[in-house]
Protein backbone atom coordinates (compact mmCIF):
# COMPACT_ATOMS: atom_id res chain seq x y z
CA UNK A 1 0.00 0.00 0.00
CA UNK A 2 0.72 4.01 -1.03
CA UNK A 3 2.33 5.45 1.96
CA UNK A 4 2.43 9.55 3.21
CA UNK A 5 5.65 10.49 5.19
CA UNK A 6 3.97 12.43 8.57
CA UNK A 7 6.80 14.40 11.20
CA UNK A 8 6.03 10.92 12.89
CA UNK A 9 6.78 8.33 10.17
CA UNK A 10 5.54 6.51 6.91
CA UNK A 11 1.60 5.64 7.13
CA UNK A 12 -0.17 4.13 4.67
CA UNK A 13 -2.85 5.73 2.56
CA UNK A 14 -5.94 4.14 4.05
CA UNK A 15 -5.58 5.61 7.95
CA UNK A 16 -5.45 9.23 6.43
CA UNK A 17 -8.88 10.15 6.88
CA UNK A 18 -10.38 13.44 6.20
CA UNK A 19 -7.13 15.68 4.91
CA UNK A 20 -6.45 18.98 4.67
CA UNK A 21 -3.86 20.01 2.23
CA UNK A 22 -2.93 23.59 2.94
CA UNK A 23 -2.70 24.86 6.76
CA UNK A 24 -0.44 26.24 9.52
CA UNK A 25 0.08 25.03 13.02
CA UNK A 26 2.33 27.73 13.66
CA UNK A 27 2.43 30.86 11.25
CA UNK A 28 4.61 33.97 11.63
CA UNK A 29 6.70 35.76 8.84
CA UNK A 30 10.82 35.91 8.42
CA UNK A 31 12.20 37.26 11.25
CA UNK A 32 9.79 36.46 13.58
CA UNK A 33 11.71 34.24 15.35
CA UNK A 34 14.48 36.23 16.47
CA UNK A 35 11.21 38.94 18.41
CA UNK A 36 10.50 39.32 21.97
CA UNK A 37 6.76 40.22 20.67
CA UNK A 38 6.61 37.09 19.06
CA UNK A 39 8.52 34.62 21.42
CA UNK A 40 6.20 31.67 22.85
CA UNK A 41 6.73 28.59 25.09
CA UNK A 42 6.65 25.45 23.28
CA UNK A 43 4.97 23.07 25.71
CA UNK A 44 2.05 25.65 25.65
CA UNK A 45 1.79 26.66 22.27
CA UNK A 46 1.87 22.48 21.65
CA UNK A 47 -1.50 22.17 24.10
CA UNK A 48 -2.84 25.08 22.99
CA UNK A 49 -3.00 23.59 18.95
CA UNK A 50 -3.79 20.25 20.14
CA UNK A 51 -6.67 21.29 21.86
CA UNK A 52 -7.97 22.86 18.77
CA UNK A 53 -7.02 20.23 16.53
CA UNK A 54 -8.19 17.27 18.58
CA UNK A 55 -11.27 18.67 18.93
CA UNK A 56 -11.62 19.29 15.29
CA UNK A 57 -10.76 15.68 14.48
CA UNK A 58 -13.54 14.61 17.27
CA UNK A 59 -15.87 16.44 15.47
CA UNK A 60 -15.64 16.84 11.80
CA UNK A 61 -13.28 13.32 11.45
CA UNK A 62 -9.97 15.13 9.94
CA UNK A 63 -7.30 12.56 10.12
CA UNK A 64 -4.59 14.38 7.86
CA UNK A 65 -3.03 17.65 7.82
CA UNK A 66 -0.10 19.44 5.89
CA UNK A 67 1.27 22.12 7.42
CA UNK A 68 2.45 24.44 5.05
CA UNK A 69 4.69 26.56 6.71
CA UNK A 70 8.10 26.83 4.71
CA UNK A 71 11.58 26.63 6.60
CA UNK A 72 12.18 30.34 7.22
CA UNK A 73 8.25 31.11 8.43
CA UNK A 74 9.06 29.80 11.51
CA UNK A 75 8.51 26.25 10.46
CA UNK A 76 9.52 24.30 14.05
CA UNK A 77 9.43 20.67 13.05
CA UNK A 78 9.86 19.51 17.13
CA UNK A 79 6.50 21.27 17.72
CA UNK A 80 4.59 19.52 14.63
CA UNK A 81 5.95 16.13 16.08
CA UNK A 82 4.49 16.56 19.21
CA UNK A 83 1.02 17.83 18.46
CA UNK A 84 1.34 14.60 15.90
CA UNK A 85 1.42 12.65 19.20
CA UNK A 86 -0.85 14.82 21.07
CA UNK A 87 -3.45 14.40 19.01
CA UNK A 88 -2.85 11.37 16.85
CA UNK A 89 -3.21 12.91 13.50
CA UNK A 90 -1.24 12.76 10.74
CA UNK A 91 0.53 16.10 10.01
CA UNK A 92 3.18 15.78 6.56
CA UNK A 93 5.42 18.83 6.69
CA UNK A 94 6.73 21.04 4.01
CA UNK A 95 10.24 21.54 2.70
CA UNK A 96 10.44 25.32 0.77
CA UNK A 97 10.04 28.83 1.18
CA UNK A 98 7.93 31.70 0.78
CA UNK A 99 7.87 33.96 -2.53
CA UNK A 100 10.80 35.94 -2.83
CA UNK A 101 9.77 39.20 -1.69
CA UNK A 102 8.41 37.68 1.61
CA UNK A 103 11.08 35.14 2.34
CA UNK A 104 13.99 32.65 0.44
CA UNK A 105 16.74 33.96 2.64
CA UNK A 106 20.36 35.43 1.65
CA UNK A 107 22.05 32.25 2.21
CA UNK A 108 19.75 30.10 -0.37
CA UNK A 109 19.92 32.50 -2.59
CA UNK A 110 23.28 31.94 -3.59
CA UNK A 111 22.42 28.14 -4.07
CA UNK A 112 22.37 26.90 -7.50
CA UNK A 113 19.51 24.38 -8.40
CA UNK A 114 21.56 21.02 -8.14
CA UNK A 115 22.12 22.61 -4.03
CA UNK A 116 18.96 23.29 -3.81
CA UNK A 117 17.44 20.12 -5.01
CA UNK A 118 20.35 18.62 -2.46
CA UNK A 119 18.14 20.38 0.33
CA UNK A 120 14.83 19.74 -0.49
CA UNK A 121 15.77 15.86 -0.64
CA UNK A 122 17.69 15.80 2.27
CA UNK A 123 14.27 17.15 4.33
CA UNK A 124 12.71 14.50 2.70
CA UNK A 125 15.06 11.81 3.50
CA UNK A 126 17.02 12.47 6.56
CA UNK A 127 14.98 15.18 8.19
CA UNK A 128 14.63 19.18 8.35
CA UNK A 129 17.61 21.64 10.00
CA UNK A 130 15.94 23.93 12.84
CA UNK A 131 18.01 26.71 14.31
CA UNK A 132 21.28 24.81 13.19
CA UNK A 133 20.34 21.54 14.61
CA UNK A 134 19.44 18.41 12.75
CA UNK A 135 16.14 17.08 13.88
CA UNK A 136 15.80 13.93 12.36
CA UNK A 137 11.69 15.24 11.53
CA UNK A 138 11.21 14.46 7.85
CA UNK A 139 9.04 16.49 5.37
CA UNK A 140 6.52 14.73 3.35
CA UNK A 141 6.04 17.14 0.50
CA UNK A 142 7.85 20.05 -1.05
CA UNK A 143 6.12 23.95 -1.15
CA UNK A 144 6.88 25.97 -4.00
CA UNK A 145 5.67 29.90 -3.71
CA UNK A 146 5.79 32.88 -6.25
CA UNK A 147 4.49 36.47 -5.93
CA UNK A 148 4.34 39.42 -4.05
CA UNK A 149 3.89 40.68 -0.76
CA UNK A 150 0.50 41.64 1.27
CA UNK A 151 1.25 44.74 2.62
CA UNK A 152 0.72 46.51 -1.15
CA UNK A 153 -0.89 43.85 -2.96
CA UNK A 154 0.05 44.68 -7.04
CA UNK A 155 0.34 42.12 -9.47
CA UNK A 156 4.11 40.89 -10.36
CA UNK A 157 6.30 42.63 -12.11
CA UNK A 158 8.07 40.94 -15.63
CA UNK A 159 10.70 38.30 -14.33
CA UNK A 160 14.09 37.64 -16.20
CA UNK A 161 12.09 34.84 -18.07
CA UNK A 162 9.41 35.77 -19.46
CA UNK A 163 7.04 34.77 -16.72
CA UNK A 164 6.22 37.05 -13.85
CA UNK A 165 8.03 34.75 -11.76
CA UNK A 166 11.70 35.68 -10.34
CA UNK A 167 14.98 34.74 -10.53
CA UNK A 168 15.54 32.36 -7.01
CA UNK A 169 11.74 31.68 -7.35
CA UNK A 170 12.57 30.17 -10.51
CA UNK A 171 15.32 27.90 -9.53
CA UNK A 172 13.36 26.80 -6.49
CA UNK A 173 10.69 25.22 -8.77
CA UNK A 174 13.20 23.75 -10.93
CA UNK A 175 14.96 21.80 -7.88
CA UNK A 176 11.54 21.04 -6.70
CA UNK A 177 10.48 19.05 -9.80
CA UNK A 178 14.26 17.52 -9.43
CA UNK A 179 13.69 16.87 -5.77
CA UNK A 180 9.98 14.96 -6.79
CA UNK A 181 11.54 12.81 -9.70
CA UNK A 182 13.72 11.16 -6.87
CA UNK A 183 11.26 11.17 -4.00
CA UNK A 184 7.83 10.96 -6.14
CA UNK A 185 6.74 13.08 -3.54
CA UNK A 186 3.90 16.06 -3.84
CA UNK A 187 4.45 19.67 -4.59
CA UNK A 188 1.76 21.93 -3.46
CA UNK A 189 2.05 25.62 -4.50
CA UNK A 190 1.52 29.42 -3.40
CA UNK A 191 0.24 31.08 -6.20
CA UNK A 192 -0.98 35.16 -5.71
CA UNK A 193 -4.22 36.62 -6.19
CA UNK A 194 -3.07 39.53 -7.65
CA UNK A 195 -1.09 37.86 -10.32
CA UNK A 196 -4.34 36.31 -11.86
CA UNK A 197 -4.91 39.69 -13.41
CA UNK A 198 -2.07 39.95 -15.19
CA UNK A 199 -1.40 36.11 -16.17
CA UNK A 200 -1.96 32.72 -15.24
CA UNK A 201 0.60 32.20 -12.15
CA UNK A 202 -0.51 28.58 -12.09
CA UNK A 203 0.33 27.75 -15.52
CA UNK A 204 3.65 29.39 -14.96
CA UNK A 205 4.58 27.49 -12.22
CA UNK A 206 3.35 24.15 -13.91
CA UNK A 207 5.46 25.01 -17.02
CA UNK A 208 8.54 25.63 -15.38
CA UNK A 209 7.98 22.25 -13.40
CA UNK A 210 6.97 20.71 -16.54
CA UNK A 211 10.59 21.37 -18.13
CA UNK A 212 12.22 19.73 -15.32
CA UNK A 213 10.21 17.00 -16.18
CA UNK A 214 8.19 16.94 -12.80
CA UNK A 215 4.85 14.67 -12.69
CA UNK A 216 1.91 17.44 -12.70
CA UNK A 217 -0.47 14.74 -11.35
CA UNK A 218 1.31 15.01 -7.95
CA UNK A 219 0.99 18.77 -7.89
CA UNK A 220 -1.56 21.11 -6.34
CA UNK A 221 -1.73 24.47 -7.24
CA UNK A 222 -3.12 26.82 -4.61
CA UNK A 223 -5.01 29.58 -4.24
CA UNK A 224 -6.80 29.68 -7.45
CA UNK A 225 -9.85 30.08 -6.13
CA UNK A 226 -9.14 32.61 -4.17
CA UNK A 227 -10.36 35.68 -6.26
CA UNK A 228 -12.42 33.96 -8.90
CA UNK A 229 -11.32 35.75 -12.66
CA UNK A 230 -13.68 33.01 -13.85
CA UNK A 231 -13.26 29.28 -15.07
CA UNK A 232 -11.06 29.39 -17.81
CA UNK A 233 -7.86 30.24 -15.50
CA UNK A 234 -9.11 27.19 -13.61
CA UNK A 235 -9.59 25.27 -16.17
CA UNK A 236 -5.88 26.18 -17.81
CA UNK A 237 -4.67 24.81 -14.54
CA UNK A 238 -6.51 21.28 -14.71
CA UNK A 239 -6.67 20.77 -18.48
CA UNK A 240 -2.21 20.28 -18.24
CA UNK A 241 -3.24 17.42 -14.52
CA UNK A 242 -2.45 19.62 -12.15
CA UNK A 243 -4.87 19.54 -8.93
CA UNK A 244 -6.95 23.11 -7.65
CA UNK A 245 -6.92 23.85 -4.30
CA UNK A 246 -10.07 25.04 -3.15
CA UNK A 247 -8.74 27.30 0.17
CA UNK A 248 -9.26 30.11 1.82
CA UNK A 249 -13.03 28.76 2.65
CA UNK A 250 -14.05 31.49 5.40
CA UNK A 251 -11.18 33.30 5.40
CA UNK A 252 -11.60 36.81 3.60
CA UNK A 253 -7.77 37.10 2.16
CA UNK A 254 -7.61 40.67 -0.42
CA UNK A 255 -11.84 41.35 0.27
CA UNK A 256 -12.93 43.63 2.20
CA UNK A 257 -15.18 40.45 3.99
CA UNK A 258 -16.67 39.43 0.76
CA UNK A 259 -20.38 37.25 1.51
CA UNK A 260 -20.17 35.97 -2.15
CA UNK A 261 -16.97 34.50 -2.21
CA UNK A 262 -18.50 30.88 -1.07
CA UNK A 263 -20.67 31.16 -3.31
CA UNK A 264 -18.79 32.13 -6.41
CA UNK A 265 -16.38 29.19 -5.45
CA UNK A 266 -18.77 26.45 -5.33
CA UNK A 267 -20.37 27.76 -8.75
CA UNK A 268 -16.85 26.82 -10.56
CA UNK A 269 -16.42 23.95 -8.48
CA UNK A 270 -19.62 23.11 -10.07
CA UNK A 271 -18.61 23.94 -13.69
CA UNK A 272 -15.35 21.86 -12.80
CA UNK A 273 -17.12 18.88 -11.55
CA UNK A 274 -19.47 18.96 -15.04
CA UNK A 275 -16.66 19.30 -17.22
CA UNK A 276 -14.95 16.06 -15.50
CA UNK A 277 -12.66 17.57 -13.33
CA UNK A 278 -13.93 16.25 -9.62
CA UNK A 279 -10.91 14.20 -8.83
CA UNK A 280 -8.40 17.08 -9.10
CA UNK A 281 -10.10 19.49 -7.01
CA UNK A 282 -9.18 19.54 -2.98
CA UNK A 283 -10.58 21.90 0.07
CA UNK A 284 -9.29 23.22 2.72
CA UNK A 285 -8.84 26.63 4.48
CA UNK A 286 -4.78 27.90 4.51
CA UNK A 287 -5.96 28.87 8.54
CA UNK A 288 -3.57 29.27 11.00
CA UNK A 289 -4.02 27.75 14.42
CA UNK A 290 -1.05 29.56 16.20
CA UNK A 291 0.23 32.85 15.57
CA UNK A 292 2.91 34.12 18.08
CA UNK A 293 1.62 37.67 17.60
CA UNK A 294 -1.24 37.56 19.19
CA UNK A 295 -5.31 36.76 18.42
CA UNK A 296 -7.07 37.10 15.76
CA UNK A 297 -9.50 40.29 15.88
CA UNK A 298 -10.97 42.40 13.48
CA UNK A 299 -8.87 45.06 14.09
CA UNK A 300 -5.81 42.96 13.30
CA UNK A 301 -7.74 41.72 9.76
CA UNK A 302 -4.34 39.75 8.78
CA UNK A 303 -4.71 37.48 11.53
CA UNK A 304 -8.26 36.59 10.31
CA UNK A 305 -6.87 32.99 9.32
CA UNK A 306 -7.31 32.32 13.08
CA UNK A 307 -10.84 33.19 13.37
CA UNK A 308 -12.43 31.07 11.39
CA UNK A 309 -13.59 27.35 13.10
CA UNK A 310 -12.63 24.19 12.00
CA UNK A 311 -16.47 23.11 11.84
CA UNK A 312 -16.53 26.04 8.94
CA UNK A 313 -15.98 23.65 5.87
CA UNK A 314 -18.72 20.79 6.93
CA UNK A 315 -21.80 23.07 8.47
CA UNK A 316 -21.55 26.36 5.94
CA UNK A 317 -19.38 25.42 2.94
CA UNK A 318 -20.82 21.46 2.60
CA UNK A 319 -24.10 22.30 2.60
CA UNK A 320 -23.89 25.22 0.06
CA UNK A 321 -22.09 22.62 -2.43
CA UNK A 322 -25.01 20.27 -2.13
CA UNK A 323 -27.02 22.92 -2.99
CA UNK A 324 -25.39 22.47 -6.21
CA UNK A 325 -25.91 18.72 -7.00
CA UNK A 326 -22.50 17.57 -5.05
CA UNK A 327 -22.99 14.61 -3.03
CA UNK A 328 -21.35 13.41 0.15
CA UNK A 329 -19.16 10.64 -1.89
CA UNK A 330 -18.25 13.73 -3.85
CA UNK A 331 -16.80 15.17 -1.07
CA UNK A 332 -15.47 11.86 0.38
CA UNK A 333 -13.68 11.79 -3.12
CA UNK A 334 -12.15 15.54 -2.65
CA UNK A 335 -11.41 15.63 0.82
CA UNK A 336 -10.19 12.14 1.29
CA UNK A 337 -9.48 10.16 -2.03
CA UNK A 338 -7.77 12.94 -3.67
CA UNK A 339 -5.51 13.79 -1.10
CA UNK A 340 -4.33 10.05 -1.16
CA UNK A 341 -3.46 9.62 -4.43
CA UNK A 342 -1.47 13.05 -4.45
CA UNK A 343 0.12 12.93 -0.87
CA UNK A 344 1.64 9.85 -1.11
CA UNK A 345 4.97 9.20 -1.54
CA UNK A 346 5.36 7.21 -4.27
CA UNK A 347 8.95 6.23 -3.70
CA UNK A 348 8.39 4.69 -0.35
ZN1 LIG B 1 -0.72 29.15 3.68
Amino acid sequence: MKKIRTVTGDVPVDRMGVTLTHEHLLYTYPGGEHDHRSSYVLEDAVARISAELKAGMDAYGYGTLVDMTPAEVGRNPELMRRVAERTGANIIAVSGFFPERMGIPYWFRRQSVDELTDFYYRDLTEGMVFAGAATGIKAGAIKIATGQESVHPAPSPMGPNGRRIHQYEDRLIRAAARAQRKTLCCINTHTDPMDYTVTNPGVEQLEILEEEGADLGKVIVGHAFVEPRGVEQIEAIVRRGATVQVDHIGIPWRFDGDEGLDESMAGLMQVLADKGYMDQMVITYDRWFFNPRGPATQENPQLLNQGVGLGYIFETFVPRLRGKGFTDADVHRMMVENPRRLLSMDSL
